[in-house]
């Protein structure tokens, strides 16, 4: 495996002496091993809001940070910033990073399940391509999204974007409506009530 050459910028942001944060050190024995692939979308109240998107590819969770969140409604397109590959037990962390440690602020589970590649080829490769379309088997979304990477250069940047299939659905607004927990069913403040004062 790679995963540890691929973990490198992941490690080198964090100081696991005061973050929570796995260190992905069990990464190669996940307990995802020989299962369906896992996708996580967790809500991240940092210096800004963000919603971080990651799929389970090659041992490791790539990762997009999607500012508004996404969307059921295919005619909503949002924007969504790659950023470093986590650990794959990085899937089911919720909780507070420090104050002055890299991405500080709270961390809640708002959408995980199992979700399939629908194109042709490797997840890994249609990534590298930039044009991945998946099917989300979550609480809150299910159905097809595809990750599409547009512009050149300076403009690159990727959009997260809902298919037209029959779980679309341009009434939800899952963000705003449903903004607790898959797994704990705790929101932001009451995470950062249960958590925060022990840093
Ligand atoms: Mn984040």
């Amino acid at each position: 495996m790679e995963t540890k050459d691929q973990l490198e910028e992941y490690r080198s942001k964090r100081n696991f002496g005061r973050t929570k944060e796995p260190s992905g050190a069990d990464s190669s024995q996940g307990s995802w091993q020989g299962t369906q692939p896992q996708f996580v979308i967790q809500k991240h109240k940092a210096s800004t809001l963000h919603y971080d998107f990651r799929l389970e590819v090659g041992g490791v969770l790539k990762s997009w940070a999607v500012p508004k969140g996404p969307s059921t409604n295919p005619r909503e397109k949002r924007l969504a910033m790659p950023t470093e590959d986590h650990p794959l037990d990085y899937i089911t962390f919720e909780g507070t990073i420090p104050e002055k440690e890299y991405g500080a602020g709270t961390v809640l589970v708002w959408d995980t399940g199992g979700y399939r590649n629908l194109k042709d080829k490797p997840i890994a490769q249609a990534i590298d391509e930039g044009q991945a379309e998946i099917w989300l088997e979550g609480e809150k979304l299910q159905g097809g999204y595809a990750l599409v990477r547009t512009g050149k250069g300076k403009d690159v940047r990727w959009l997260l974007i809902k298919m037209n299939d029959e779980k679309a659905d341009a009434r939800r607004d899952p963000v705003s409506t449903e903004p607790a927990s898959v797994t704990s069913g705790r929101t932001i403040e009451e995470i950062e009530a249960d958590e925060g004062d022990d840093s």
